[in-house]
């Protein structure tokens, strides 16, 4: 192929200018990134050459050089990987294949702080080369191909890029940046070491610089032509734990995670017995960007007898657990695995429920011992972590005694132990609302008895609640009960004489009740006399099988429309007690107060009136009469 001038995508040249200018405070990260992309390219050739060992042609070894020429002002970055052919130059150099592009340049132009470990999560580590370089030249060959396959690749990091053919009998690939003015501080072999210590010591592959000698006449350290490692070339994990210190796990967090903050919490364990494996698991402090979004990269790597096999292997991690990081080492598994054979291994499953234990029991640890981290994870996992009580039952009991949840009491970090804890005498049932926001929770109507009585009741807002609730039943022994279902039966919280006094108020009222009845019949499926009310007139419930409101509102927002969604009337209970309700049999306007008090308790638990004209109008005649 001749030379070509080819444009970058859209995409890329914004990315480029961002990348650019924003990170240029951060600007050593970009060795990171060019000798993570070196040793990803060596795991990629591992893991080909296990079907077709040819393609190690006469170099088996795989290793990383970086030198640099203070003439020429560039920087080398030489590994033996896989290469790249003309195409995939073009393809993966040229343009940005992943999604969330934008959610990627809103997060980097929104940052006060920028954040350089965005760049590696989001996965344009190659581009952060322009941050120092003016120009980066690329040449390559891919293992197998001829000589005469080889391709040459040079941009500016604005507008376009060069490819053309070239010959070249090494395999793999040299990345040669040529540097900006004022960028000089790199052609240092004391500069490049530290950064590539600094970053690369976990990278299981050598890197290798020239080493260097003292030179008794000139008095000066000079470059030999010997290569020699400056990183320690041992994957982290198989390591012995005790010759591991904080600091060295802190930076293989970094650099397997992209994040920029420590982690909450890690577990490092060789597992031996049947299955035989090493599990090094972190928990982030923080979500990444993309904690909701489902093709998100990431989570747990997967080595078999410490050879690369896949990112992301999902079938290693229940989906609950995404947002935990690491590596899994596996001494069974056979090389050649693929996604279809994870899934169904039997090894694979052993590992998977051996992982999650470990997890639980990291997160166990962190709420009894440090109960500010565990909030700080709460916050940012824990409508995440609410999935698992539906989806893993083996785990279910553990998983519910790490929920936290804001209750009547406290806003936040009621778990259901301090809930039982405070139980009332005579108190039977775990109370619960559920409702969009916590202001609605709060002030919603079911919960005017429960406050006269002093009982707790915990506040659920999150979207995941609902659902989590139809897996969840009871805790310690204890049913869990929504207030605004079925009738309220306090039970032995109410003493002979407040029920005796309910039922003749019940009694003395059934004549209204009756008329109710009647004005609502298109929108009550039953009208009803309670005592769970002090201060609000009525509010609506479901009979105890249907489904909640709070629930048919998320699926219509969703649009999803449930089975029976919407179609079974509420009940609407009032308060004889109240002065609107005592008014109601003397009034002339009964039909139309009849249909305000309904109206109030449906906008009272948060929902939307049918007719808010109507509601508007009838309100008006009544404020004018
Ligand atoms: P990422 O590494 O997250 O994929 P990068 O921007 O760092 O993103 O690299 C883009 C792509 O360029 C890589 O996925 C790979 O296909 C290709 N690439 C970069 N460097 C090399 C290399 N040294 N050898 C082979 N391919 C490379
Ligand atoms: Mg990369």
């Amino acid at each position: 192929m001749d030379k070509q001038t080819l444009s970058f995508q859209a995409e890329v040249k914004q990315i480029l200018h961002l990348v650019t200018h924003s990170l240029y405070s951060n600007k050593e990260i970009f060795l990171r990134e060019l000798v993570s992309n070196a040793s990803d390219a060596c795991d990629k050739l591992r893991f080909e050459a296990l079907d077709n060992a040819a393609l190690y042609e006469d170099a088996p070894n795989l290793e990383v050089k970086v030198w640099y020429d203070e003439t020429a002002k560039t920087i080398t970055i030489r590994d033996n990987g896989i290469g790249m052919s003309a195409d995939e130059a073009v393809a993966h150099l040229g343009t940005i294949a992943k999604s969330g592009t934008r959610e990627f340049m809103a997060k980097l132009e929104g940052e006060q702080k920028k954040d350089a470990n965005l760049i590696g999560q989001f996965g344009v580590g190659f581009y952060s080369g322009f941050i120092v370089a003016d120009r980066i030249t690329v040449e390559s060959r891919r293992a197998g191909a001829k000589p005469e396959e080889g391709v040459r690749w040079s941009s500016e990091g604005s507008g376009d890029f060069e490819v053309e053919t070239i010959t070249r009998a090494e395999r793999g690939t040299d990345v040669i940046l040529h540097l900006r003015e004022g960028e000089e501080e790199f052609l240092s072999q004391w500069k490049l070491k530290s950064v590539i210590s600094k970053y690369s010591d976990h990278i299981s592959l050598p890197v290798l610089m020239k080493k260097q000698k003292w030179d008794e006449e000139k008095k000066e350290q000079v470059t030999t032509d010997e290569w020699e490692p400056v990183n320690k070339a041992a994957a982290l994990w198989t390591r012995s734990k005790s010759d591991i210190t904080d600091a060295e796990y802190q930076e293989f967090y970094k650099q397997i995670s992209y994040d920029s903050e420590p982690p909450l919490a890690y577990t490092h364990n060789r597992v031996e017995g049947r299955t035989e494996y090493t599990q090094l698991l972190y928990v982030p402090a923080k979500a990444p960007f993309d904690l909701w979004n489902r093709d998100k990269r990431g989570g747990v790597k997967l080595y078999v007898k410490r050879v690369f096999i896949m990112d992301d292997a999902e079938a290693l991690m229940p989906v609950y657990l995404r947002f935990v990081k690491g590596v899994i080492d596996s001494a069974d598994l056979p090389l050649n695995v693929s996604r279809e054979l994870l899934q169904e291994s039997r090894d694979v499953k052993a590992i998977r429920e051996g992982s999650t234990k470990r997890v639980l029991s990291m997160l166990e640890d962190v709420a009894e011992n440090q109960k500010d981290k565990y909030a700080a994870f709460w916050e940012q996992f824990g409508a995440v972590l609410k999935e698992g009580i539906g989806e893993d039952h083996a785990n279910q009991e553990r998983l519910s005694k790490l929920l936290r949840f804001a209750s009547t009491t406290a806003d936040s970090g009621v778990s259901f132990a301090d809930y039982v804890g405070r139980m009332k005498e005579g108190q039977e049932a775990i109370y619960y609302i559920t409702a969009d926001t916590l202001a609605a929770a709060k002030n919603s109507p079911q919960l005017e008895i429960f406050r006269k009585k002093g009982i707790e009741v915990l506040l659920l807002t999150d979207r995941v609640d609902e659902w989590m609730l139809s897996h969840l039943y009871e805790f310690d022994g204890k049913p869990l009960q929504s207030v605004a279902k079925g009738g309220v039966d306090l039970g032995k919280l109410q003493d002979e004489a407040e029920k005796k006094q309910a039922e003749e108020a019940a009694e003395a009222f059934k004549p209204v009740l009756e008329r109710l009845k009647t004005s609502l019949k298109e929108r009550a499926k039953d009208v009803r006399a309670t005592t769970r009310l002090v201060d609000s007139p009525a509010c609506i419930v479901v009979d105890e099988g249907d489904m909640s409101s709070h629930l048919a509102r998320l699926l219509k927002q969703a649009g999803q429309s449930a089975p029976g969604a919407g179609k079974s009337k509420p009940i609407l209970e009032v308060n004889p007690e109240h002065a609107l309700v005592k008014r109601l049999d003397a009034s002339e306007r009964f039909d139309d107060l009849a249909q305000i008090i309904f109206d109030q308790a449906l906008l009272a638990e948060g929902g939307q009136l049918e007719d808010p004209a109507a509601y508007v109008k009838r309100v008006n005649a009544l404020l004018t009469a």
